[in-house]
């Protein structure tokens, strides 16, 4: 136990010392908190880990009543200290991954995420993983790490709509509740999961649907995994894709990831802009299509050109819900179809699939499994 707290806190140290440069941007951070004492560990209780990554949950503004244009300002550290309680769930211990909004995530951090989850996920010692992370683009990372992590134990995507400073802060119970989870073991061999607002929700399904209200993380499909109440997890559905350890996928070599882009679908669109994702290096195109991602006479004579020259090209859709099904035409167009991943998941997953093949069939069984 003595030496899980020590080998924690120096991991800490070594995570903030090898962060990508974009980690270390921490726009109006505060100088950095001296690291709190290892508190004890108490025998009898679970090892929880939370990796930081920044977001609202880490940030403040002037008033309490300011909940909009705020900015970064804690530590993981600090996020602990407010929520004193986590101590009687669980030994926690905190390490900084990044310090940054969820919408500069890199494909280096997301790498350095998996890559720290499962080392410590491997550990007996180590009962489950919360993640603290802005809430714009926390279902990437949740999706992202649904297909990298190689562990059944729980990992829990947390974060906060309101600022640390707001009266009726959310992040604190939030990460109360997150770490709660982690360490329940009812909470094993489900995938990543998001919880805010007192919902659990699958990483394949959910998304942000508001920009501002607690209670913006929804399944629009499949609804919601389970309930948080009274302390406790309660489970009512199941996400049916593969995940975690039955996943292909593996970063454990790896330090980058085949870019791809996102190109949106809409009336009188321009075939150039794909041009551009090619000539700018894309190995990948995710259309965010119109309805059931239909393509546009511009976009199609674009993707033609992005596909000769081996671009993959996904389509997805921009309505925010539903199924992309697939086409006969798609083999011939050199695409694929997306099921019900939103453009923003279909990207994470080709970078993945662009990995391990860049054949076309062997890209849409990965769509139809994932
Ligand atoms: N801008 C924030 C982010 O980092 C929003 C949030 O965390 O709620 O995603």
């Amino acid at each position: 136990m003595k030496n899980f707290a020590k080998s924690m806190y120096c991991t800490a140290t070594l995570l903030l010392a090898t962060l990508p440069s974009a980690a270390q941007t921490v726009p109006a951070a505060p100088p950095a908190a001296p690291a709190a004492p290892a508190p004890a560990p108490t025998t009898g209780l679970p090892n929880v880990v939370i990796l930081a990554t920044g977001g609202t949950i880490a940030s403040s503004a002037d008033s309490n009543t300011q909940v909009v244009n705020y900015s970064l300002s804690q530590t993981v550290n600090n996020l602990i200290n407010a929520v004193p309680a986590v101590t009687k769930v669980a030994n926690v211990t905190g390490e900084q991954v990044a310090n940054t909004g969820s919408q500069d995530i890199t494909t280096e951090i997301l790498l350095t995420l998996a890559k720290r989850i499962n080392v410590l996920l491997a550990s007996p010692d180590i009962s489950g993983v919360v993640v603290t992370h802005g809430t714009d683009t926390m279902e990437e990372t949740a999706y992202f790490l649904d297909l990298v992590v190689k562990s059944d134990k729980p990992v829990v995507m947390v974060g906060a709509m309101r600022p640390s400073s707001a009266l009726s802060a959310d992040g604190p119970f939030n990460l109360y509740q997150a770490v709660q989870l982690a360490a329940n073991p009812t909470a094993t061999g489900k995938g990543v999961m998001v919880l805010l607002n007192d919902r659990i929700s699958a990483a394949r399904y959910v998304t942000k649907t508001n920009t501002s209200a607690l209670d913006t993380f929804k399944s629009p499909e499949q609804g919601y995994m389970g309930a948080f109440v009274g302390g406790k997890p309660y489970f009512y559905t199941q996400p049916t894709q593969v995940h975690t350890t039955g996943s292909d996928f593996d970063v454990s070599t790896l330090t980058s990831l085949p870019p791809v882009e996102i190109l949106y679908g809409y009336q009188n669109n321009a075939g150039y802009l794909y041009d551009a994702a090619v000539q700018a290096g894309a190995k990948g195109i995710v259309l965010a299509a119109t309805g059931n991602g239909t393509v546009s006479t511009a976009s199609k004579k674009g993707l033609a050109d992005a596909v000769a020259k081996g671009v993959v090209i996904a389509r997805s859709s921009r309505t925010g819900s539903g199924t992309v099904t697939p086409s006969p035409d798609d083999l011939k167009n050199g695409s694929v179809s997306t099921d019900s991943l939103n453009p923003q998941k279909a990207r994470i997953l080709l970078m993945l699939a662009l990995t391990k093949t860049t054949d076309l069939n062997k890209i849409q069984a990965y769509f139809d499994r994932y």
